[in-house]
């Protein structure tokens, strides 16, 4: 059965591209009729920040990537579910101490008691000399009593991997093909650190080889560790999995996407209102393409027609108006209240409506949903668009515009408008448009001398959204006084 897994440490926010290898993972389990888990890698307690993994298991609880097994969240509380637990690699010590001291007893496995000052000292050398930095296995033929006595006196060790000379470490990635690295070009690396935290290669190793994991699907930053990795696995006499390694996120500049061009996080781009639909399907064509030209996808069909042989070799640049513009796609799904929804906390939080009024102003919000649902690309862009239509005009700029009004059917307009308007009870869009039809009929004033200087004159713009919507959101007495307005 397939078993694939995301494996993030909790640093921070979730990257948007850790949401995609996630997502991958979740697609290919879930095509396969196999299973998706969660585990956690905190082996690096420098960069441990609390909060990071429930802000991780929100995102993939809000986005639809749910793990069948590991660390998940339910009820709103963190569990571990699964039976190749625990899924938490700071509880998992004892395990890889137990392996570490295997690799040990088979010689594949040293003490290393240099200081981080003479590790130090020896890079900074080989730097000056031109040379790679990397271990000069110093500690490679500790004698057995030298290493218990410096154990015995508590000095502080590691311990490192022992690299045979000269051999060739082929890793078959399903994307890359294959990847030849000689063991001369590799660094007895650090299999446990002084703090008694595996390393992040041994505890990876591990945990894939006894969660009985079958495809390692993660982002390419580590296919350079993979070598490493596919060693571990021959020295334990372990069967490795798949390796499949995502292209990079780009930005614009083809270079690493990074927060200085913009949001990065799952986070940052849920808080603007972008939709959990919109961004997987985003992810989705980020590093893969389907056989066919269609863009538009739930994560359904996407789990139908995933395939790990169409994802692309080269990187993925992160085409934010391709996002703006899939989410304008899904906002205008959305059904009027869930839109009203989405929306409203977003002019709460501009202090267009209060919090109180949300229940009152339902209905002029349902009015509002209507006109913005074709204007915004993120729900953050609504209280600017909003803003734009509520605000009053002082004066008009566009000469087209006044050229408009001073067309002698104007007089006539302007004075049947507010003749109109005033013998109305309430002004809303079905009214509006009949008002404008019963000028049209009694006025002989058609098409375009009728409508511009109309828009014009409760918007002072020639162009926006549909004007009788327009008039149901301002109001009877706010359109009223705009037109009047227009003669002083
Ligand atoms: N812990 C690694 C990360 O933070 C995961 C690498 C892997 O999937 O093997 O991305």
């Amino acid at each position: 059965m397939v078993r694939d897994r995301f494996a993030p440490s909790p640093t921070g926010n979730v990257h948007i591209g850790s949401l995609r290898t996630a997502l991958y993972n979740y697609l290919y389990a879930k095509k396969m009729g196999g299973e998706f888990l969660l585990r956690l890698e905190d082996t690096d307690q420098t960069r441990l920040e609390l909060g990071a993994v429930d802000n991780l298991l929100d995102a993939l609880n809000m986005t639809g990537v749910i793990p069948d097994e590991g660390l998940t969240k339910k009820d709103d509380v963190i569990c571990q579910v699964g039976e190749y637990g625990p899924y938490i690699q700071s509880q998992r010590l004892d395990i890889y101490r137990k392996y570490i001291d295997m690799l040990l007893e088979n010689g594949q496995a040293y003490y290393c008691f240099c200081t981080k000052e003479r590790l130090e000292n020896v890079r900074n050398s080989q730097k000056e000399n031109g040379e790679t930095p990397r271990y000069d296995g110093k500690c490679r033929t500790l004698t057995e009593p030298e290493i218990a006595s410096n154990i015995a006196a508590g000095i502080p060790y590691t311990i490192r991997l022992k690299l045979p000379e000269d051999h060739v470490i082929r890793v078959d990635d399903m994307v890359r093909g294959v990847i030849e690295m000689n063991t001369n070009d590799l660094d007895d690396q650090v299999l446990l650190k002084a703090d008694g935290f595996p390393t992040y290669h041994m505890a990876v190793v591990v945990d894939d080889h006894l969660m009985k994991i079958t495809h390692v699907i993660r982002g390419e930053e580590w296919l350079p560790s993979t070598p490493k990795h596919v060693y571990l696995y021959e020295c334990l006499g372990w069967q490795k999995p798949q390796f499949v390694h995502l292209p990079n996120i780009l930005n614009d500049d083809r270079k690493k996407l990074s927060k200085r061009q913009g949001d990065v996080s799952v986070g940052d781009f849920l808080a603007k209102g972008y939709l959990p639909e919109a961004l997987v399907n985003f992810l989705a064509l980020l590093g893969w393409s389907p056989e066919t030209e269609q863009e538009i996808f739930s994560i359904d069909e996407l789990i139908q027609v995933f395939d790990l042989n169409r994802i692309n070799k080269s990187g993925a640049v992160f085409d934010r108006n391709k996002l703006n513009w899939m989410n304008a796609h899904y906002i205008k799904q959305l059904k009027a209240d869930e839109f009203v929804g989405k929306m409203t906390p977003f002019l709460v939080d501009a202090e267009i409506i209060s919090q109180d009024e949300i229940e009152t102003k339902h209905d002029w919000l349902l009015k509002v949903a209507e006109i913005l649902k074709d204007r915004i690309e993120y729900f953050a862009q609504a209280p600017q668009e909003l803003e734009a239509i509520l605000k009053r005009f002082d004066t008009i700029e566009d000469e087209e515009a006044k050229v408009f009004l001073k067309e002698e059917s104007s007089k006539r307009l302007y004075q049947a408008l507010i003749t109109k308007i005033e013998a109305s009870d309430v002004l809303d869009a079905v009214r509006g448009k009949a008002i404008l039809k019963e000028i049209q009929k009694e006025e002989k004033i058609k098409g375009k001398l009728l409508f511009m200087p109309s828009r014009i004159m409760i918007t002072g713009e020639m162009h926006g959204p549909d004007l009788t919507l327009i008039m149901d959101v301002l109001g009877k007495d706010e359109v009223l006084s705009r037109i009047k307005s227009i003669a002083s």
